[in-house]
């Protein structure tokens, strides 16, 4: 869910991966959160993390939400990660990408 450009990156493959090299903003506390190399763990990391693209997270959480029966076509992408993802509470007041561009 961060932008394309930011998928051609060496840190989201490391992300994809779940390897050290690259930091994503944390969806509860914004902080930056790298894998360690358990694989599993993921961790406080100094990296300059990605961060989700609003716009694809919308995209994906109204496609989520055209899905349910009965439908709910305004579904925001903090209902959709809830109910979907199970992380309640996660993106609250979250910093996109788009939203650190002037
Ligand atoms: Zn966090």
């Amino acid at each position: 869910m961060v932008p394309n450009d930011d998928q051609a990156k060496p840190e989201f493959k490391a992300l994809v991966g779940q390897k050290p090299g690259g930091a994503i903003t944390c969806p509860f506390c914004q902080g930056p959160v790298e894998y360690q190399s358990d694989g599993t763990t993921l961790a406080i990391s100094k990296l300059t993390p990605l961060r989700y693209s609003r716009r694809k997270m919308e995209r994906r959480a109204v496609n989520y939400g055209n899905q349910k029966n009965p439908p709910n076509p305004i579904m925001t992408p903090e209902q959709w990660i809830a109910e979907e993802k199970l992380m309640t509470g996660a993106l609250q007041g979250y910093k996109y990408v788009e939203d650190l561009k002037p």
